[in-house]
């Protein structure tokens, strides 16, 4: 028996990495998220409940790998399609590890059989339940088990220990696979500017001291159009918002991903240091709860019944807040607003009000919602100010990565142009896999 690894996706994209381990009859998979596609934009569960999975096979939204996808979710016509081997009939023992929490990561769990474990760490079930309650659960619910970092869970002769690295979401992880003839890391997405560089550090100096045969490391910001010198560090964000909101005496308005708790927390603590009641929407009240202890904040009512239930499960220590609550004096707030609740803002007194927006949706000028937000915030007189700061390592952070780890080969991906990630060892060997290429670390066989 030797250990093999097929690569299913997420090789020359951001996001819908997908591989598979085997040894033996013994499998495991990682990770099983979307990538984003325009072609996949037709897909409504609501509609065609019983051909979900089926569709999202149809349109290369999710790979036709044998023995995960149950009988009853493929029945249906295919036409051409070949349809993968069902769950039922495989000889497989698989499992699925999810990394962490961003949807092109974990964004299609939901079509995988009932029959198949999934494993994802403590923080990041706790966030998958918490974001079923608040509405933005996947299409079907599906269980999932929770993991400690450095418990080791074994799928017959294959062990998998998640390792804490550092991300802009709870829970995020790194995996250590071993069989008995292959050491392999799948780094998942990381970083080291971070607001816990500690975490990857400690990863670092623990894979350093392995032999590893495989490394797969993610390439996000490699591309030619990326500067180290230009990239923020978190702790950016609490020094340069503090001073924005001084400068500002109006509303202080701000746009964030909800699953970066952190990031919450950063915007609570900015409040505090500006005298500002910080107040949130919701859905992000609800997280912040769940997440965060003795938080201070208020709730946002805007009025429509949207939120109303989840507003419901907070507990009273939360006072909630009005538009014209807000309007006797904005610039004592700093108030929450996502882009589809952008509306709100026409409740309020905007003047000498200011947007920080620190990754919230829509991310950047690729997506046409961005253009809508300028032109929107331009009309109603709001000072945009960007405060992002990536959630991936930079350059200099990943090859400084791969130099301490030194693996036996090293596999990039989850970036457009993994062939820029140029080792600084010049003998460090590298293998770009392609899609259903087959890497075998004993024997070093790759078939392409
Ligand atoms: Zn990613
Ligand atoms: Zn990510």
């Amino acid at each position: 028996m030797k250990t093999t690894i097929k690569f299913w996706g997420g090789l020359r994209t951001i996001g819908g990495n997908i591989a598979e381990i085997t040894y033996g009859k013994d499998r495991i998979i990682f990770d099983f998220g979307l990538v984003y596609d325009p072609a996949n934009v037709i897909i409504d569960t609501q509609q065609r409940k019983q051909s979900y999975v089926l569709d999202m096979l149809k349109l290369d939204a999710i790979p036709a790998i044998d023995g995960i996808y149950s009988k009853e979710a493929l029945t249906g016509t295919s036409f051409s399609m070949k349809k993968p081997q069902p769950e039922e009939e495989s000889a497989y023992q698989t499992a699925v590890f999810i990394s962490h929490l961003h949807l092109d990561h974990m964004g299609a769990i939901d079509t995988l059989s009932p029959q198949i474990s999934i494993y994802m760490t403590k923080g990041s079930k706790q966030l998958y339940d918490a974001l079923e309650n608040i509405g933005e659960g996947l299409s079907v619910h599906k269980e999932t088990i929770g993991m400690s970092y450095g418990e080791t869970i074994q799928i017959g002769e294959i062990s998998v220990t998640p390792i804490q690295v550092d991300h802009d979401i709870v829970g995020a992880s790194s995996f250590l696979i071993e069989t008995p003839d292959a050491t392999i890391v799948n780094s998942g997405d990381l970083r080291m500017h971070g607001a816990n560089p500690e975490y990857t550090e400690d990863w670092l100096t623990n894979m350093a001291a392995r032999n590893i045969d495989a490394l797969l490391i993610e390439g996000t910001t490699f591309r030619p159009d990326t500067n180290d010198a230009e990239t923020a560090e978190e702790s950016d964000i609490l020094v340069n918002g503090k001073t924005l909101l001084r400068e500002h005496n109006g509303l202080g308005i701000f746009n964030l991903y909800h699953r970066n708790i952190e990031r919450i927390h950063t915007f609570l603590q900015m409040a505090a240091l500006t005298g500002r009641t910080p107040v949130l929407e919701a859905p992000t009240a609800y997280l912040a709860h769940q997440f965060l202890a003795d938080a201070k904040f208020e709730v946002f009512l805007d009025g429509s019944s949207k939120h109303a239930d989840i507003a419901e499960q907070l507990p009273p220590q939360y006072d909630s807040v009005t538009a014209a609550d807000i309007n006797q004096d904005p610039a004592k707030y700093l108030l929450q607003n996502s882009f589809h609740l952008i509306h709100n803002l026409l409740d309020l007194d905007l003047k000498n009000s200011i947007y920080l927006h620190a990754n919230g949706m829509p991310l950047g000028s690729f997506d046409p919602a961005y253009t809508s937000m300028q032109a929107l915030l331009n009309r109603f007189g709001v000072t945009y100010h960007s405060l992002n700061v990536s959630g991936h390592a930079k350059k200099e952070d990943i090859l400084y990565i791969i130099d301490r780890i030194k693996p036996h080969v090293l596999i990039p991906w989850h970036s457009h142009h993994p062939e820029l990630i140029k080792p600084l060892d010049p003998k460090q060997e590298v293998h770009y896999p392609k899609k259903l290429g087959i890497w075998q670390p004993t024997t070093a066989i790759m078939t392409d």
